[in-house]
């Protein structure tokens, strides 16, 4: 693979999303990720480029999300509020949660404008893929759906006709597909735990999209206990199905929840899976976009598990072995 300069969202605005160190979505998950993240980048500091966490304005965040459900959250996370949690029980409000979520969706959008311009032409936010939330709720973790944002925004404002989401998180993007279920624009992929023994309890074999979207979207559940072999033949077919669409643009959700260990789902991955989905992706992105690639860290709840994933991701965009 040849090597190129990729830039990675990295920086104390963006880590500290989260919910606290009793809620699995804490300060420490990603510490083993910034050890060897530090360690990558004083041996390879030209193809990495690091890029300061940004906020976005509000009228970004409503490209997705309704007015109504954004103005909730800022109630919400505002001081005198008595909200203690933004959906049924997963999703905590903290103080600033507004501000928070807005630096983990500014900060997708600054990747993506940059891929956008041709500075480079892949890059990675450890904090985004936050793809549970729904246009007017949030849920499993998720306060503002990065990726919904990022979607629209392309969508609209940079002349991307159509875009490929794939999602490797053991969970299911359910935000990301219901709300572009009938949206052809948008080519769908997902790999996770079978719904009907891990949250959000969605994403069937036989949800394939709907209306004019009908057969672009594809949905894999895996039972219980798959490992690699399981995973890398269900990522071949799902690259067999993307070939057979067009897109400006491949959205990578790289959750590392999958790999044996996490305490949150039952899938037994190695890093092994990642390396297959990020080499598969590249070389897909070359021949359909330009080589490009926005890609969000996820959830994976076991620090060592999301270390060894998220840094296997970038060493394979930068081409380093
Ligand atoms: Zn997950």
């Amino acid at each position: 693979m040849p090597r190129e300069r990729v830039q990675v969202a990295y920086g104390e605005r963006l880590f500290s999303y989260g919910f606290g160190a009793y809620h699995p979505f804490n300060r420490t998950r990603t510490s083993v990720f910034e050890e060897k993240f530090s360690a990558l980048l004083a041996g390879q500091s030209d193809l990495i480029e690091l890029v300061e966490p940004e906020g976005c304005r509000e009228e970004e965040v409503t490209l997705f999300h309704t007015p109504e459900y954004v103005s909730f959250v800022k109630m919400a996370c505002s001081p005198k509020s008595t909200v203690r949690y933004l959906d049924y029980g997963d999703t905590p409000a903290f103080p600033n949660c507004f501000e928070s979520a807005c630096v983990v969706v500014g900060t997708t959008l600054k990747l993506l404008k940059s891929i956008a311009s041709g500075k480079v032409r892949k890059a990675f936010s450890p904090i985004g893929g936050l793809h549970h939330a729904t246009r007017a709720a949030a849920g499993g973790f998720c306060i503002f759906n990065d990726v919904g944002v990022a979607i629209e925004y392309a969508l609209r404002f940079l002349g991307y006709r159509s875009i490929a989401y794939v999602d490797i998180d053991a969970h299911h993007g359910d935000g990301v597909y219901y709300e572009f279920e009938e949206d052809p624009r948008v080519v769908f992929f997902d790999i996770h735990q079978d719904g009907r023994t891990l949250y959000p309890g969605t994403g069937f074999e036989h949800e394939r999209g709907k209306g004019e979207a009908i057969g672009r979207k594809m949905n894999v559940p895996l039972a219980p206990r798959s490992g690699d072999r399981e995973f890398i033949r269900s990522f071949e077919r799902g690259v067999e199905f993307l070939k057979g669409f067009d897109f400006d643009l491949v959205i990578f959700q790289c959750g590392a929840d999958g790999l044996a260990g996490d305490p949150l789902t039952s899938l037994r991955y190695s890093s092994a899976a990642h390396r297959f989905a990020a080499n598969s992706l590249v070389e897909l992105a070359e021949e359909k976009c330009h080589g490009r690639i926005l890609a969000l860290g996820g959830g994976g709840y076991d620090p060592q598990n999301v270390g060894d994933a998220w840094i296997t991701v970038v060493s394979v965009l930068a081409g380093i072995r």
